[in-house]
């Protein structure tokens, strides 16, 4: 009896405190069956601010895991944004086992600045999502890189990664296709999402994304392409995604209900991914998440006469992942993603 007495007394301590525990990032602390928000510090601005980001943290009632939703990783992607504010809407936190950390505005300088990267990089590539890990004595990029990721590998138990494409029809996604459960799991992410057109991403895709990192790291993440940058997107695109959003918390227990089940979905081997060669006026003529054959007309160049100059012909076949819009288009630019080789799965 004496030996037995502390052992329960014991268990019962460790359980209660865990229970109880507030989630805590950066100065959002949530207690049980609320919600907080507050700043996360990534580094300092030119006039000595802090340059902080906004964090929502939900802590369901009961304990379970925790679901990183974060956004604008590249500032111009604002659909994401807007998408994770839909979602935390959606969300009772006291009917909640396990919590939401969201992140709407990842990269914030570039956010404010309606750009893709930071104005502030000038060694490195400005590119929030080609520096995690991140370093603490890096370039301002690789620093907020690392802030970010110490906070996830702290925080997250599964992660979801906002972008958008050229135009507001993509949606497809990424699952970090590493070995053993984490890319097991990271699969489940990606069907619970249910778009589909979904890439499984080796290891070696974006080797230096917040996305692949934290997979590496243990935690099961996908990557979500939902609309087009700037304003390319609208309330149905929004709504759709949250409602997505939702049956991924349901099937990970943190949100009650039955997860919807997706049925078969359309995988893609990898994307091809062509640049212009051609400067001028364009004009696509495919849409996002189009089948097309190698060699199809994509779109035309006009010059400033108004002549034709040359169709631009799709470098594979597959499913067209976005595309540039135009009317502008210099050499260079990102003409068209397509995903190659689909098959049902
Ligand atoms: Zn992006």
């Amino acid at each position: 009896m004496a030996a037995k007495k502390p052992a329960k007394s014991k268990a019962k301590k460790s359980a209660k405190p865990k229970t109880n525990r507030p989630l805590v990032v950066g100065t959002a602390t949530a207690k049980p069956g609320t919600k907080a928000t507050g700043w996360l510090q990534l580094a300092e601005l030119p006039d000595g601010q802090p340059l902080q980001i906004p964090v929502i943290a939900v802590r369901g009632a009961k304990p379970g895991p925790t679901l990183w939703v974060e956004a604008c990783i590249h500032g111009d992607e604002y659909a994401g944004t807007f998408i994770i504010h839909e979602f935390i809407r959606r969300l009772n936190a006291k009917a909640m086992s396990g919590n939401v950390v969201a992140v709407p505005a990842l990269n914030i300088t570039a956010f404010q600045a309606g750009k893709r990267t930071s104005p502030f990089e000038i060694h490195g590539t400005g590119d929030l999502n080609r520096n995690f890990p991140g370093s603490a004595d890096g370039t301002v990029t690789e620093q907020m890189g690392h802030a970010i990721f110490s906070a996830i590998t702290k925080t997250a138990d599964y992660l979801i990664d906002f972008h958008t494409g050229y135009v507001r029809e993509t949606r497809w996604l990424l699952y970090a296709n590493v070995e053993g459960e984490v890319g097991k799991k990271s699969e489940r992410l990606a069907r619970a999402y249910g778009f589909d057109v979904i890439l499984p991403a080796p290891p070696t895709t974006l080797g230096a994304s917040a996305f692949m990192n934290a997979a590496k790291r243990g935690i099961p993440a996908i990557i979500v392409e939902s609309g087009g940058f700037g304003p390319a997107f609208d309330d149905r695109i929004v709504a759709d995604s949250a409602d997505r959003l939702v049956n991924v918390a349901r099937m990970l227990g943190i949100v009650p209900g039955k997860p919807a089940e997706r049925g078969k979905l359309t995988y893609v081997a990898d994307f091809a991914w062509v640049n212009s060669r051609q400067g001028g006026l364009f004009r696509p003529t495919v849409l996002g998440g189009q089948r097309i054959t190698k060699g199809d007309v994509v779109g035309r160049f006009y010059d400033l006469y108004g002549e034709l100059v040359e169709e631009a012909r799709a470098p594979a076949s597959g499913i067209v992942l976005t595309l540039h819009p135009g009317p502008m288009m210099t050499t260079g630019d990102t003409l068209i993603q397509i995903g190659v080789n689909p098959r049902e799965v």
